[in-house]
């Protein structure tokens, strides 16, 4: 059931059409839960990107309809995913852009993984 006051889930957006495997990507991680694949624009040195599989466009949709099993499938992804990256030393970020003022350009949640350098203090007014 999608949440009240968002919009319904775009099955055409270009994350689903990767899960489809309509569209390439460089994945570097999946199973039942969640797919982990490069950013077409890499904006670190390590630059990953983690959906879940199932059809939610935000954090308000996933955590209010998704099972206890998709979100900590999903959760677990994340942090295998960071580790098996090599991330954990010296670290790395995580981030999620949510909506319109959260700068979110693809309608399907994601979690950017950044790392590879140091990325800096939080969050840039670019
Ligand atoms: P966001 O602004 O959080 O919605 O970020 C969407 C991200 O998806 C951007 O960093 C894009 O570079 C990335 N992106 C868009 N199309 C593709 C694609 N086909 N494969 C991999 N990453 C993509």
């Amino acid at each position: 059931m999608p949440v009240s006051g968002l919009p319904p889930y775009d099955d055409n957006n270009i994350f689903a059409r990767i899960l489809r495997g309509e569209i390439p990507s460089k994945r570097v991680y999946e199973d039942e839960w969640a797919l982990a694949f490069h950013d077409i624009a890499p904006q670190a040195p390590v630059h990953v990107l983690v959906i879940p599989k199932g059809k939610y466009c935000s954090f308000a949709d996933f955590s209010a309809s998704a099972s206890d099993a998709e979100i900590g499938g999903f959760i677990r992804a994340v942090g295998k995913v960071a580790r098996d990256l090599g991330l954990e030393d010296p670290g790395y970020r995580l981030l999620a852009n949510m909506g319109q003022h959260g700068g979110q350009e693809v309608p399907h949640l994601h979690v950017h993984l950044f790392g590879g350098r140091g990325l800096g203090r939080m969050i840039s007014d670019r």
